[in-house]
C-alpha cells in the first residue's frame, strides 16, 4: 500500500511529545512491512535546510480567496530500511512555520494563528501528492492539526489521482480539538453548508477535530481501553457523542515502543546492561540511581520512581496537591525512597521541590533530561502513574521491559499494558487502583511496597512477567495496515 502520513510533528526533526515517536516508528515499521510510506510535516524554523533537499518549484496552496505559495524539501527517515526508504517532504512557508515553537511559545501557548497555520498545511497535503504525482491509497492524518486532511478528502479532494485515496484519522489525545472562532472556517475554501454537514459546529465554534472524526474513512486512538473510555462522557471531552456516532469505524490500536533505546540489554545510560537471564545490572542502576540523587545507599528498600509532564492529566493534584496530596504521608509512613523528574505547572514544581526540602526519602528533579529518565526506569523497583487520563502513556511499557513494577490507575492504556498483581495466584505485571483519589494512591502504594516486603519471590516473578511482554510497533503497525485495508475496502462498497 501507499500511505502518506501527514502530521506535525515526526523524530528526529519535530517533537513536543509522543506523537513524534508515533509518527516515525510507525512508518518505519509499516515500511518493514513492504509498504510506501511517505511523512509530511512542516518546515519549522529549528529545522535546518541546509540539510534537506530543496524540491524544484513551488507549491501553491488555494486558501480564503487567494493562494499561499510555499516550498518544498526533502530527506529519508532515519531508521527506515535501506531497500524501502521512507521519504520526508517539508512544507516551507515563513509566514506561518518560520518561527520558535510548533503550537506556541511560553508567552503564547496557542498561537493565535494555528487554526489558519494547520488549515494550511492540511490543504498543502493533497498539493504535494499532485506536484509529486503521488496518490498514495490512504492519508493517515494525525491530531486535530491535520483533522481537515479527512474533511478536504470528502468534500472536493478526492478527484483525479485521488479518487481512491482513503483517509484515516487518529486520536492521540482527545483533549485538544482545534476550537476556535469560526471566521478561520474563511480559509478552508470550504462550502458555507459544509460548516455542518461536516459537524465543524460546536457551539457556534469550530472544532477542527469533530469534523475530522465525522469525515475520516476510519479512525482510531491509541489505546483499546480509551478507545471504549472516550464513547463515555466522563472521557470524551464532550465528544463522546460523536465518537459513539462513529463507533463502528473506531478502534484502538496500541502505540509500541522504540525497543532500541528502550531496552535494559542495551541500554547506553545505565551501568551494567541487564535481562531476564541476568538481572544483577539492575542492582547496579538503583545503585546508580540512589547515588545520582543522593539517596542513602540502600539496596533493600523499595524506590517508587516519576517521570512525568506536571500536569493535572498526570494526576499530579492527588499526588502533590498542598494538603491534601498523598506524596507526604507515602514518604513519611512507608520505609521507601521516592524519586522524581518531571516539569511543568508552577504550583506543582514548587510543591514538589518544597517536600525535598523536607523528606530525607524525596527527591526529584525539575526538568528533561533523557539520561535521567532511562537510570529511573532501570534502577527503580515500581513506577508510579496515577493518570486521570492516559491515551496510551509509553513509560509503564518502559517500565515493564525495564523490570520495573507500574503502580497504574485502571483507566486507558494503563490498564491494556498492566495486569494486576493477584495475591492467591501469584500473577500479574503490577499493581492497579480505580478511583483518582490521595488515598487510593496511598493505599495502592502500600500494596506495593508489602509486597517487595513480603512476597518477594512473586514480585521477581513479576518483574520477569513484564519483560517478556512484546511492545513492539511491529504488533501495531499489522493492526494499522488492517485498519488501512478496511477502509479502502469500506470507501469501494460505498463508491
Ligand atoms: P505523555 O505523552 O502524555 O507525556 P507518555 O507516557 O505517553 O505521556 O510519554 C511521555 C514521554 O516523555 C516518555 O517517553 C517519558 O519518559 C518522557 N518524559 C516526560 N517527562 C520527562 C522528563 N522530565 N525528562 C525526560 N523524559 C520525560
Amino acid at each position: 500500500m501507499k500511505i502518506l502520513m501527514a502530521a506535525t510533528e515526526a523524530v528526529p526533526f519535530a517533537k513536543t511529545g509522543g506523537l513524534a515517536d508515533a509518527v516515525s516508528a510507525l512508518s518505519i515499521a509499516l515500511a518493514q512491512e513492504g509498504h510506501e510510506i511517505r511523512i509530511i510535516i512542516p518546515r519549522y524554523y529549528s529545522i535546518d535546510r541546509n540539510n534537506l533537499q530543496y524540491l524544484e518549484g513551488a507549491l501553491g496552496v488555494p486558501m480564503g480567496g487567494r493562494e499561499e505559495w510555499s516550498a518544498v524539501y526533502t530527506t529519508n527517515l532515519p531508521g527506515a530500511p535501506v531497500k524501502n526508504p521512507v521519504s520526508v517532504y517539508f512544507i516551507d512557508h515563513e509566514q506561518f512555520f518560520g518561527r520558535d515553537g510548533i503550537y506556541g511559545v511560553p508567552s503564547e501557548p496557542d498561537f493565535l494563528d494555528n487554526p489558519r497555520r494547520f488549515t494550511f498545511f492540511s490543504r498543502a497535503v493533497f498539493q504535494l501528492c499532485r506536484k509529486l504525482s503521488w496518490y498514495p491509497d490512504v492519508v493517515h492524518a494525525h491530531d486535530w492539526p491535520l483533522a481537515l486532511v479527512p474533511v478536504f478528502l470528502k468534500y472536493g479532494e478526492r478527484i483525479g489521482g485521488l479518487a481512491k485515496t482513503v483517509s484515516v484519522l487518529t486520536i492521540h489525545n482527545l483533549g485538544y480539538q482545534g476550537i476556535y472562532h469560526k471566521d478561520n472556517y474563511y480559509y478552508s475554501n470550504l462550502d458555507g453548508n459544509v460548516f455542518y454537514e461536516a459537524g465543524f459546529d460546536d457551539w457556534n465554534m469550530m472544532n477542527f477535530l469533530k469534523a475530522g472524526i465525522n469525515t475520516a474513512d476510519k479512525l482510531n486512538t491509541v489505546s483499546p481501553n480509551y478507545a471504549a473510555e472516550t464513547q463515555t462522557p466522563a472521557y470524551g471531552f464532550r465528544l463522546d457523542g460523536v465518537l459513539r456516532y462513529r463507533a463502528a469505524d473506531y478502534r484502538g490500536i496500541l502505540n509500541g515502543i522504540d525497543t532500541k533505546v528502550w531496552n535494559p540489554a542495551i541500554d547506553r545510560y545505565i551501568p551494567k546492561p541487564y535481562s531476564i537471564k541476568d538481572m544483577e545490572g539492575k542492582i547496579k542502576a538503583k545503585e546508580a540511581l540512589q547515588k545520582e540523587f543522593k539517596l542513602p545507599l540502600e539496596p533493600d528498600i523499595p524506590i517508587i520512581g516519576l517521570v512525568t509532564r506536571l500536569t493535572e492529566q498526570k494526576g499530579v493534584g492527588e499526588l502533590f496537591g498542598p494538603a491534601y496530596g498523598s506524596a507526604w504521608s507515602i514518604c513519611q509512613d512507608m520505609r521507601l525512597q521516592m524519586v522524581l523528574l518531571g516539569s511543568g505547572d508552577p504550583w506543582c514544581e514548587n510543591e514538589i521541590k518544597n517536600l525535598s526540602y523536607r523528606l530525607a526519602n524525596f527527591k526529584a528533579r525539575i526538568g528533561y533530561s533523557e539520561a535521567e529518565s532511562h537510570l529511573i526506569e532501570a534502577g527503580s523497583d515500581f513506577f508510579l502513574m496515577p493518570s486521570r487520563y492516559e491515551p496510551c502513556g509509553l513509560n509503564q511499557m518502559y517500565s515493564l521491559a525495564y523490570g520495573t513494577l507500574p503502580i497504574v490507575r485502571n483507566t486507558g492504556g494503563l490498564a491494556d499494558t498492566v495486569e494486576n498483581f493477584n495475591q492467591d495466584t501469584g500473577k500479574g505485571t503490577g499493581f492497579i487502583f480505580n478511583d483518582l483519589t490521595p488515598q487510593a494512591i496511598y493505599n495502592t502504594v502500600g500494596w506495593a511496597v508489602w509486597a517487595y516486603y513480603n512476597c518477594r519471590a512473586q514480585v521477581d516473578a513479576m518483574r520477569i512477567l513484564g519483560m517478556k511482554q512484546d511492545f513492539s510497533w511491529k504488533k501495531s503497525a499489522r493492526q494499522y495496515s488492517a485498519l488501512y485495508e478496511e477502509a479502502i475496502a469500506k470507501a469501494a462498497k460505498t463508491s
